[in-house]
């Protein structure tokens, strides 16, 4: 839990650095004011929505069915190991293994 507050700050660090960074960059261009503040949100926003989804690839748990051709799979993330174990068996042991076809 502590790595997670530590995340969201450094990501919206590492972000608006990037973002403003890239707009002072582009300032030496002679590029307008207002497309340099529209490209470091922009630029600040797709940094920080990318970092976030890594991030949470990152944190989740896939547990897949391990019959062939069977896509079912189960996410999770934030879970103990209890409740990790059960949703392994979950995806183990689901009723039918084509419902995703
Ligand atoms: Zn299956």
């Amino acid at each position: 839990m502590k790595k997670r507050r530590f995340l969201f700050p450094l990501a919206v660090a590492v972000s608006v650095l990037t973002g403003v960074t890239a707009a002072v960059r582009l300032a030496a261009y002679h590029v307008p004011g207002p497309l340099l503040v529209v490209y470091a949100v922009l630029t600040t926003s797709a940094i920080g929505t990318s970092i976030r989804f890594f991030a949470e690839r990152l944190a989740t748990t896939v547990h897949r069915c391990s019959a062939d051709g069977c896509t079912f799979q189960v996410q999770e993330r934030g879970v103990d190991a209890g409740e990790s174990a059960y949703w392994r068996e979950v995806a183990a042991a689901h009723p039918r293994h084509d419902l995703n076809r």
